[in-house]
């Protein structure tokens, strides 16, 4: 069976041997306050620095899931209020998590600007020149949701002030932790507000991450994958255009198929080139069709991606996630040429 889900999603194959050597080494039973289990989280924040270039002033945390990273970029980053302008499920939700802890009674005093930057539930995405945009007309601090493209595309870091992602998607591992990148100027704002009340408080937080501990007893297994999967992932400038490549032949294909099909049963979702994810490709149909063609993958062996939110049943979804190989590709696009 091979997966183009985009999260949960297909893992590294490596990762079995890694979760082997975890347990197998007794990795998974070191104290995490212990000097060997401080090791893994330093060589880990140092591979993330490596190999995702992100600038060596920004800080990074491990947290559990981006639905935390979304409490806490409320809890301890948001004084006021936050903005949202969101396109799709995950921004909705993001909105919703954010509002309860910090209620948009006045928008006019926000001061965290909220971006989802791939929006996995419809395939979008904010370009980087659409992110300094907003830098140049937003003056405080900017966080951004990037949990499936961060790992697979390139990002120009500086343009926010919070970026994080879990480990489910690009970066092709199995669920239950998350990265989490602050700037300075964002350490500054949770100091300024000071505020301590919660296990994840991000001043907490970075408390124990500066001396590579953690708040809680952390996913060590996780953490430990994570840090194997990055000694063995090319740079980010490198992985960035293989991601690109194989979304643009992605695109070309459903387009193609538009073009030479009288009626096509399916066509992408996105119309517009320039907000088309390059991680997560969205193809819509009839809900017949759609059914149809995701059952036919499944006797094929391959699991194609449901739709999320308002395109639940009239799209169906394909993870373009670097863990995926041109082999898998290949015999995607195979299958999709011969359905009819
Ligand atoms: C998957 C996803 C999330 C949720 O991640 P969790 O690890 O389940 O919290 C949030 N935002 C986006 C854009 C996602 O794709």
């Amino acid at each position: 069976m091979i997966t183009f889900y985009p999260g949960p999603s297909k893992v590294y194959p490596q990762v079995a041997e890694y979760a082997a050597e975890a347990i197998q080494q007794g990795i998974v039973s070191l104290n995490h306050r212990s000097a060997g289990f401080m090791d893994i989280v330093k060589e880990t924040v140092q591979l993330l620095h490596e190999k995702l270039d992100i600038p060596a002033d920004y800080h990074i945390a491990l947290v559990s899931s981006a639905t935390e990273c979304w409490e806490i970029v409320a809890q301890s980053l948001t004084a006021e209020t936050s903005l949202h302008p969101y396109s799709g499920a995950f921004g909705k939700k993001w909105a919703e998590y954010a509002y309860r802890i910090k209620p948009p009674t006045n928008l006019n005093e926000a001061d965290v600007l909220c971006i989802v930057q791939n929006e996995t539930s419809n395939g979008t995405q904010v370009t980087m020149e659409t992110l300094a945009q907003f830098r140049r007309d937003f003056s405080s601090l900017i966080a951004v949701d990037a949990v499936s493209s961060m790992a697979g595309i390139a990002f120009d870091w500086t343009l926010a002030d919070v970026w994080f992602a879990s480990v489910q998607k690009c970066f092709g591992l199995p669920a239950g932790l998350a990265v989490l990148v602050y700037s300075p100027a964002a350490l500054k704002r949770a100091e300024e507000i000071g505020e301590n009340n919660h296990y994840n408080s991000l001043l907490f937080i970075h408390e124990n991450f500066s001396k590579f501990q953690t708040p809680y007893t952390p996913n060590g297994l996780g953490i430990y994958m994570l840090m194997r999967v990055l000694q063995q992932v090319q740079p980010i400038a490198i992985v960035n255009t293989l991601t690109k490549k194989r979304a643009a032949d992605w695109y070309a294909f459903f387009e193609e198929a538009s073009l030479t099909l009288d009626s096509p049963a399916f066509k992408l979702l996105i119309n517009d080139p320039a907000t088309r994810s390059d991680t997560v490709i969205a193809v819509e149909g009839s809900e017949a069709a759609i059914k149809a063609i995701k059952a036919a993958a499944q006797q094929a062996g391959i699991t194609l991606g449901n739709g999320y939110g308002d395109w639940k049943n009239t799209t169906f979804r394909i993870a373009n996630f670097p863990a995926i190989s041109d082999e898998e590709i290949g015999t995607l696009k195979k299958f999709l040429e011969s359905y009819k």
